[in-house]
């Protein structure tokens, strides 16, 4: 007991982020479940089932517009098909059970907030449902199996400050206090994606924000390794839904990998890079469906002076503006910015 409590202080995390489609199904997110159970010291983050953060949006909408009886019926649609996965995941009745009360608590949140038009307060409550969904089917599940898993509710320690920024301060130290309550576990689940705000208020990270979420605690625990787990063999050197003939890049820096995912490449959200960069953590990217495959790994001993990849932007405005010299530049420039951020 005493060693393995030594080992766990000298161990580094590994995060393992998991994105939607990874877990779409019953048979992925059991898929997952064996890939997350290697006996590493892992923190686990989950997105939303696919799908799922879509529909929230598309709820919380028509709230927005007033159509309770759509939004009602989008509720009870995307509840029936949670219920469905409960039904197909879990073996023993017990455990349907408990899934269940934990469905049907989260889907009468959800209807009883969307009997009136909603705030954006709300509209940040309803788009969390999809991760506390998961990361609850999943914690049930690998009790299921035998596995044990701690389920650390996120917004325990996600936070972002007055400016919308993640509070990195507040993270670490919530975060390690928290894993403090557990020496001697090496499996934990957390949510991607969902925060609370400087008000104490349920917010998030933006969409596709779980990969922030894994990169923050990576920085926030100084782990060892971050691995994004998605439906590709990593970042390829074009488009493939553009092109046909793209192949896997191996080796990014971090700069290249931020640069990319900037301009266009999906697999990335381009936040999440910057967080590892600083304390020189490396990033892997990794396809759940061929775990085995070497996949992207951005480090800083990446080799440079070559192209790597090409990424690309859609639906690029190109705006020509001339200054008539009534004001000063500087202040020309403020204006068309201040226009820019607030379209
Ligand atoms: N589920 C959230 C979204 O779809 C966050 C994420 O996928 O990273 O935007
Ligand atoms: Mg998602």
């Amino acid at each position: 007991m005493e060693k393995q409590k030594m080992d766990r202080k000298q161990e580094k995390f590994k995060i393992l982020k998991f994105g939607g489609t990874s877990l779409g199904t019953v048979e992925r997110i059991k898929h997952v479940a064996n890939l997350i159970c290697n006996n590493e010291l892992n923190l686990v983050v989950l997105s939303a089932m696919s799908g799922t953060t879509n529909s929230l949006a598309e709820i919380a909408s028509l709230l927005f517009n007033g159509d309770i009886d759509g939004a009602q019926r989008d509720i009870e649609c995307l509840k029936s098909k949670y219920i469905e996965v409960a039904d197909k995941l879990y073996l023993s009745a017990k455990s349907i059970e408990e899934a269940k009360k934990f469905i049907l608590c989260s889907f009468s949140s959800l209807q009883t907030i969307a009997q009136s038009p909603i705030s954006s307060k709300q509209e940040k409550i309803i788009l969390s449902q999809g991760e506390l969904l998961i990361t609850r089917l999943m914690h049930i599940y690998l009790k299921e199996i035998g596995i044990v898993s701690v389920l650390l509710p996120a917004i325990e320690f996600m936070r972002t400050d007055r400016n919308g920024e993640p509070d990195i301060h507040f993270i670490k130290r919530n975060v390690c206090k928290l894993l403090k309550h557990y020496p001697n576990n090496r499996l934990f689940i957390t949510q991607g994606y969902i925060c609370r705000n400087v008000s104490g208020e349920i917010d998030n990270l933006q969409r596709g924000g779980s990969d922030y979420t894994a990169s923050l605690l990576g920085s926030a625990l100084n782990a060892c390794e971050i691995q994004i787990w998605t439906d590709i063999d990593g970042l390829h050197n074009n488009d493939p839904r553009v092109v046909s003939t793209t192949a896997p890049v191996r080796t990014l820096t971090f700069d290249e990998a931020s640069k990319l995912a900037y301009f266009g490449a999906k697999i990335l959200h381009p936040t999440c890079i910057l967080p590892a960069k600083l304390k020189n953590i490396p990033v892997r990217l990794l396809n759940t469906m061929t775990p085995q495959a070497p996949g992207t790994l951005i480090s800083d001993t990446a080799d440079t002076g070559k192209i790597k990849a090409v990424a690309a932007k859609d639906n690029v405005t190109y705006i020509k503006l001339r200054s008539h010299y009534k004001i000063p530049c500087y202040r020309f420039l403020e204006k068309i910015f201040h226009c820019f951020a607030q379209s």
